[in-house]
């Protein structure tokens, strides 16, 4: 038997869009649609996310944004800014790991944490969990919802269950009193399929799979039918594994009209390259060898970012095609052997001059925003392309 444990699951309300209106406060109170242009209508792409005031409208994340227009004009629509939300979510994740080390980030704005062995430091998971908040809210502005639970299952159904501004606690022993009336979609593994097959068994609730014989769950779903009994009876075993952060970078633009003119690609990819390397170099993050077509050592320096796109993208044959999204991402990351905070530094003496201009063009992008210094070629404007956005 594990000694309990206290998890914390933390999930922002409806982030990107929290960020538009903490930086925009005409848009406060409003609808706000975080996605691509919607052109009346007309646009492509989906809803990245929406602040609570455009729900009622039935708007929700991942729909088509051409849907979400019809459903609400009135509503704010702006392109993701996606550098800020890393910015934001960094600040974030710091406030986190004043508490633990054991922070389990699993996206940009949510994250377990195991607080069990803080506690000692700190005092009860509980405060903790407040304090969590009260500090987001004071220092940043933005509202974390937050559920505490004896497993990482409880700690997130928790703080679902609780939003806007959740603070939500299973305590030891009532884990089944919590799960049994929630409906069984609720349980990890328990996708539209199987929650189709359980309910024509006439089965609704948590309480009602819990109850079960485990070996009925077993003949019906195979080797899911055990994981799923536990999960209903409240336990779950698996632990926080800390750091697993920016497996990948990347940036893409959606094209207003799709395009074929291969200056305006290049002109995209030189500018999509610019964005990757600023991440990875703002998070320390290399890219390293993968196979002979891409790069053959680690590097942070746009223009490497930009030529090996550049040449894989020759090799594409754009006869009859048209463009609509571009992507650069930067894979098989590792931290850089460079200490933190050594790429601020403007004058530190590096062998590559490109390093170099590199690490001086972040120093200004940073303190003065990226539209402060760009590259010749992406002053002018482009013709057919708008705005672009991050993914
Ligand atoms: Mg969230």
């Amino acid at each position: 038997m594990n000694p309990a444990r206290n998890i914390i699951h933390l999930d922002m309300d409806a982030f990107y869009a929290s960020v538009e209106q903490l930086d925009h406060p005409a848009y406060r109170g409003r609808p706000v649609v975080v996605g691509a242009d919607p052109r009346a209508g007309k646009g492509r792409g989906v809803v990245a996310a929406c602040s609570y005031e455009a729900r009622p409208f039935g708007i929700r994340s991942a729909m088509p944004i051409s849907r979400a227009y019809r459903l609400c004009p009135k509503a704010i629509y702006v392109r993701p800014r996606m550098g800020r939300y890393a910015e934001m979510s960094d600040r974030i994740f710091a406030i986190l790991r004043d508490y633990t080390d054991l922070v389990e980030p699993l996206s940009i704005d949510e994250a377990f944490l195991d607080v069990t062995a803080s506690q000692r430091l700190f005092g009860p998971a509980e405060a903790i969990g407040r304090t969590l908040k009260a500090r987001i809210r004071s220092e940043l502005r933005l509202v974390a919802s937050i559920g505490l639970a004896p497993n990482k299952f409880l700690a997130k159904v928790a703080s679902d269950l609780g939003k806007p501004d959740g603070f939500v606690v299973v305590a030891p022993g009532k884990e089944r009193e919590f799960l049994d009336p929630l409906p069984i979609f609720r349980l990890w593994g328990v996708g539209p399929k199987t929650e189709a097959r359980l309910k024509r068994l006439g089965l609704q609730t948590i309480g009602q799979i819990a109850r079960m014989p485990v070996e009925t769950l077993e003949a019906m779903l195979e080797g899911a039918g055990r994981d799923l009994w536990e999960l209903a009876n409240g336990m779950d075993d698996r632990e926080v594994v800390p750091g697993q952060e920016a497996k990948s970078i990347g940036g893409e633009t959606t094209f207003e009209r799709d395009t074929d003119d291969r200056e305006e690609i290049r002109r995209t990819i030189l500018e999509l390259s610019d964005r990757v390397r600023r991440r990875l170099r703002r998070d320390h993050l290399f890219r390293t060898l993968t196979r002979a077509a891409i790069l053959d050592h680690p590097t942070d320096v746009g223009d490497d970012l930009f030529r090996e796109a550049w040449k894989l993208l020759q090799r594409v044959s754009l006869a009859g095609k048209r463009v609509r999204l571009l992507g650069v991402t930067a894979t098989r990351l590792l931290a850089a052997a460079e200490p933190p905070g050594g790429q601020m530094s403007l004058f530190r003496p590096t062998a590559d001059p490109r390093r170099r201009l590199a690490r001086a063009v972040d120093a200004i992008q940073e303190r003065f925003g990226s539209d402060a210094i760009a590259r010749a070629t992406l002053i002018r404007p482009a013709p057919a392309r708008k705005k672009s956005a991050d993914p």
